[in-house]
């Protein structure tokens, strides 16, 4: 079944067509990515979904229903959450402390305080950050910083996630620690949605792949057939 379902989704901003008649699906358990050059408008989809920007026109439909008129907030209630592109952690605050934060806002499962810290806990040590609970970001290399980000976005009970670049300025080994945990969500039954500039980045990662060039779907299918095809090849691999 479909989870996720785009239809004919656009946004313009003034000038910029950043979106232009983008239409995909993610069914449950999937992980697709979503791929495309700096400017494609990966960003743009993505804030849109989750409702930091309303459509100019199209429809985004969860579990069957339209969300496109929902604000974030009863989007977040419904099962989507977002690891953003640029990190913006609480620099105050210990790991634990943000991953804390990120599970108060919800109003619609009581929580006593232990019960908060108990999930916290549980939830970081899934992403293995036992040993950064007490410390605070700016004391921790970045890998470790972007596994708290993924663990704020997974502390909202999530059906779907979208992950923003999550490899962007990760080393080789983390990048590799990040699918392997992105792999781990799957298996926990996760639809997921991960964002990349890079085709070859994902193609081993994800069931599908969503190639968009300006704005536009240039290609969409599973990874072999998407990386063989010739516009993608074109604008991705330079050939
Ligand atoms: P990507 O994530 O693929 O790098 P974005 O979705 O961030 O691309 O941007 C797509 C296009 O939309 C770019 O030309 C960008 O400058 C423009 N854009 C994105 N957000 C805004 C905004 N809030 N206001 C104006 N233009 C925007
Ligand atoms: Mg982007």
């Amino acid at each position: 079944m479909a989870l996720l379902e785009v239809i004919n989704l656009e946004k313009r901003f003034g000038g910029i067509h950043a979106t232009d008649n983008v239409s995909f699906e993610v069914k449950d358990h999937e992980i697709v990515g979503l791929i495309g050059p700096n400017g494609a408008g990966k960003s743009t989809i993505l804030h849109l979904i989750v409702g930091l920007h309303k459509p100019t026109s199209g429809t985004i439909k969860f579990e069957s229903k339209e969300i496109q008129h929902l604000s974030i907030h009863e989007r977040i209630k419904k099962g989507i959450s977002v690891m953003f592109q640029h990190s913006r952690p609480l620099s105050r605050q210990t790991v634990l402390e943000n991953i804390e934060l990120s599970l108060l806002p919800d109003k619609f499962r009581v929580f006593y305080p232990k019960d908060i810290k108990n999930k916290a806990i549980e939830i970081a040590k899934k992403l293995g950050l036992d040993l950064a609970l007490d410390k605070r970001p700016n004391e921790l290399p970045f890998g470790i910083v972007r596994r708290m980000e993924l663990a704020k976005a997974l502390a909202l009970n999530p059906k779907l996630l979208l992950l923003d670049e999550p490899f962007a300025g990760l080393s080789h080994s983390e990048v590799s620690e990040f699918s392997r945990l992105i792999k781990s969500l799957k298996a926990e039954r996760f639809s997921i949605i991960v964002i990349d500039h890079n085709v070859k980045a994902v193609k081993d990662l994800v069931d599908r792949i969503v190639a968009i060039h300006a704005g536009k779907i240039i290609a969409s299918g599973i990874p072999d057939e998407v990386i063989s095809n010739a516009e993608v090849k074109r604008v991705f691999l330079g050939e």
